[in-house]
């Protein structure tokens, strides 16, 4: 019972019954190759299919198999996070069920955190088998995010990744957000962040369950964890900075244009300045406000003292 486990195998699954039986006995047949101790944590995420029957008889067969299942369908995210509750490994991997991520990468992964020292890598399907309607946003966002997060990754959604188990107990998933793990593990103070290109495959057994409605969710899922990773502990820095700078703009510019009506005898009513400087008053004094709002809220946060400590002595 108290055996250490090497690693967690941590699968969400929503509708994958056909895949299953095979992944498992993948996983199984490379953990027993290179002896590792390992348990495998099924999430089903609300499947209306016979997914959780599957899940329950591969039990009897493979007492490793750990699971849950949802009431309903609330997504990867979520069945990441409760999978990262309950794994207990040394290193967590995640990976997908329908069988495009392949098991024979486990070892090499779990090499890269315990010898190569990284806190989590990612999978890069550089060879990536899956439609172009796909391939070409993912390449969008791919980049979006490298520029918004400063990580250099080239596939940020890939389902197969590893984590040194510390890192999945320090961040928390939610929404869209398994698509910028990455991110909120640099934001937790994890620096060691590596890629290793992974094998790709086709979907051998039922379809895709991510379609342009979820991308849309995703892109602002993205704009929403920068946000928070630069300001999410001190909102008045950017809505009180940019509120400074558009009140100091019309302020000036309508100090001038009255000066200038007394000198010149310009009517203020014929420029166009004077109205965009009382728009920029009106909006400056709007931001610093949603800046005080913001640390009001903060300040009543749970979380607001919630830091991650790394040692003690
Ligand atoms: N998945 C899930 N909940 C969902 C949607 C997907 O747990 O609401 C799982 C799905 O069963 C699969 C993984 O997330 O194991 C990736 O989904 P999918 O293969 O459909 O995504 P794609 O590879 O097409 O990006
Ligand atoms: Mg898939």
């Amino acid at each position: 019972m108290n055996q250490k486990i090497d690693i967690s195998v941590v699968v969400p699954l929503y509708n994958e019954e056909e895949s299953l039986p095979e992944l498992v006995a993948w996983i199984d047949r490379v953990a027993k190759a290179n002896s590792l101790a390992y348990e495998i944590i099924m999430v089903d995420d609300g499947s209306s299919d016979a997914s959780w029957g599957v899940v329950e008889r591969l039990k009897g067969e493979y007492p490793v198999i750990r699971g849950i299942s949802f009431m309903r369908n609330y997504g990867k995210s979520a069945a990441l996070y409760c999978g990262f509750e309950m794994a207990e490994g040394e290193v967590v991997i995640t990976m997908d069920a329908d069988l495009q991520d392949s098991p024979d990468e486990i070892p090499e992964l779990r090499r890269m955190i315990l010898e190569d020292g990284y806190d989590l890598v990612s999978g890069w399907k550089r060879k990536r088998y899956d439609p172009i309607g796909k391939r070409w946003p993912s390449k969008f966002f791919n980049l979006t995010a490298r520029i918004m997060s400063g990580i250099k990754l080239h596939d940020f959604n890939c389902g197969l990744k590893a984590y040194r188990r510390k890192v999945v107990k320090s961040i928390e998933v939610y929404g869209e957000m398994h698509r910028y793990i990455p991110i909120l593990a640099k934001h937790a103070g994890f620096k060691r962040i590596g890629e290793k290109v992974v094998e790709h495959h086709e979907r051998k057994y039922g379809k895709s369950k991510f379609g342009l409605e979820r991308m849309v969710k995703g892109y602002l899922d993205l704009i929403s964890v920068s946000f928070m990773s630069h300001f999410g502990r001190s909102p008045m820095y950017i809505f009180g900075g940019l509120g400074t700078v558009m009140f100091l703009f019309g302020f000036f510019a309508v100090a001038w244009i009255i000066a200038e009506k007394f000198i010149s005898g310009h009517p203020l009513t014929n420029q166009p300045l004077f109205y965009l400087s009382l728009v920029a008053i009106v909006l400056g004094v709007q931001l610093f406000l949603a800046g005080f709002l913001g640390e009001l809220i903060n300040r009543r946060s749970a979380d607001r003292n919630s830091y991650q400590i790394d040692k003690r002595v």
